[in-house]
């Protein structure tokens, strides 16, 4: 028999933008706008073997910053860019495969 209980977990209540310090509040549309980068820098990196790099941008920031380089694009127009290529898929003609552009 198991028996249940309930505990408290924790949970991101704030974040906070490194570069204007813009502070969200969970539930707030600025909240789930921000971008959080975290990576482990490896072998030969500028930051350091093995050291954690870490930012959390408001999306003010990160278009600021990173505008040039960012790639924003529709999902939705992706999905039918998908369903599109799946509608070439014939099992019978493919075999199984994912039709490539030779198809
Ligand atoms: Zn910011």
């Amino acid at each position: 028999m198991q028996i249940k209980d309930v505990r408290p977990e924790p949970f991101t209540s704030q974040i906070r933008c490194d570069r204007c310090g813009l502070v969200a509040e969970n539930g707030e549309s600025e909240f789930y706008e921000m971008t959080s980068i975290n990576a482990k820098a490896g072998y030969g990196s500028i930051f350091g073997d093995g050291n954690n790099v870490q930012v959390d941008l408001c999306q003010h920031c990160l278009k600021m910053t990173l505008g040039p380089w960012l790639r924003v694009t529709d999902p939705t127009e992706q999905d039918a860019r998908l369903r599109q290529r799946l509608s070439l898929f014939d099992p019978a003609q493919h075999g199984g495969e994912f039709p490539s552009r030779a198809d």
